[in-house]
């Protein structure tokens, strides 16, 4: 029987919720399918930590993800905290040891599901978002002097390295190779960032030579937002920067439908290091503790998880779960306008998982 171990980290809010739920997924999953085992064991790093004892995780935290398979994440962040400190101490503080410089976000509209452009045929939106995870605008570099003076200044500083956007580049050639449509979108802003979007630029044409098999195109990030709008049919893959991806997929999100649907995956593609898998959602204290929590996006993340580390057929079998519960309005959560709980979901999708043959 084939072991997997995963590190399980729950984080705050609804993040606890969700990830609760996945796991009772992950276990039905391993149930059904017979072939393997999974180790699940949990982390209680989070805010609550911070308050505690002054730091999120512990400092060798990263270190002793290394050797777990994979991560599944919940969401980390609490109203009394800066926001900015949350993602520095936990979740970077795992992607970046980690060099989990991947990130990956599929999105496309599920049976059952509206998306706010109304009508779509299934393919119309259809988009896998590969974001710099590792560098450029969230780097981390730059400072403030002057601290609360008339002449106070603050700098945010990008950071593009040829070896870290080549790698970036090919990772997304090879996604968009990897599909039906093998085409890969390639955002920009090098008519106003003219440094480092300049490098990326070059860097793509040269990257691209690599896959004649692969249409490609260059869209300002601007420019961008637009097309995804008027015609999502057009896009396939899209690969851009740290920054603008981030807010790039939160569009993509509500697009098809649902922050609470939408999953995402941390990848380090040459796998020295274990990928981390979570909703894209955060930790929502708006619905904490009502039980309202939509955990399909956390359901998607694990489904991803179970493909990285080799359980494919798992994998198709937890998406179809996930499928008959979008389609079904039910089981929609308060977020998609219906009335069902977590534990309603979550238990249909156990039961989806166990019946299918
Ligand atoms: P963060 O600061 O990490 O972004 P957040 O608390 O602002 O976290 P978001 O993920 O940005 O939460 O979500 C915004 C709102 O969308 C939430 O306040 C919540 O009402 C709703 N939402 C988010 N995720 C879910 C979900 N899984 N199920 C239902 N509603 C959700
Ligand atoms: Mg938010």
């Amino acid at each position: 029987m084939r072991q997997h171990r995963i590190a399980v980290i729950p984080g705050d809010g609804i993040g606890i919720e969700v990830v609760a739920a996945g796991c009772r997924v992950l276990e039905a999953s391993a149930q059904r399918d017979g072939g393997f085992a999974l180790d699940l064991q949990p982390f209680d790093w989070g805010s609550e930590r911070y308050r505690r004892t002054g730091a999120f995780m512990p400092a060798d935290g990263a270190d002793q993800l290394r050797r777990f398979d994979a991560i599944l994440f919940g969401a980390v962040g609490a109203p009394d905290i800066a926001d900015h400190l949350t993602l520095w101490g936990l979740r970077l503080a795992i992607c970046q040891p980690l060099d989990q410089y991947a990130n990956v976000r599929p999105t496309r509209v599920l049976p059952g599901i509206r998306s706010p452009l109304g009508a779509l045929d299934p393919g119309d939106l259809d988009w896998v978002i590969v974001r710099e995870n590792s560098e450029g605008e969230y780097a981390g570099q730059g400072g403030r002097s002057h601290r609360g003076l008339p002449e106070e200044v603050a700098t945010d500083v990008s950071i593009f390295t040829r070896a870290g956007v080549k790698r970036i580049m090919r990772f997304a050639f090879e996604t968009a190779r990897a599909r039906p449509r093998k085409r890969l979108t390639i955002v920009t802003k090098s008519n106003a960032q003219r440094h480092g979007m300049v490098l990326w630029d070059e860097i793509a044409a040269e990257v691209a030579r690599d896959f004649p098999d692969v249409t490609h195109d260059k869209m300002l990030v601007d420019a961008m937002t637009v097309r995804m709008v008027m015609k999502p049919q057009s896009l396939d893959t899209i690969v851009a920067t740290n920054l603008h991806a981030d807010i790039l997929s939160d569009l993509a999100a509500a697009l098809a439908g649902s922050i609470g649907i939408a999953p995402t995956a941390n990848l380090d593609p040459e796998r020295r290091s274990p990928s981390m898998f979570e909703p894209i959602h955060g930790s929502a204290f708006d619905i904490t503790g009502k039980g309202i929590a939509n955990p399909v996006g956390t359901f998607w993340s694990a489904a991803m998880m179970l493909e990285h580390i080799g359980e494919g057929a798992a994998a198709a079998r937890l998406m179809r779960a996930v499928e008959r519960i979008t389609a079904d309005a039910a089981l929609h959560t308060p977020d998609l306008g219906g009335q069902a709980t977590t534990d309603a979901v979550t238990a249909a999708a156990v039961a989806a998982i166990l019946g299918d043959n």
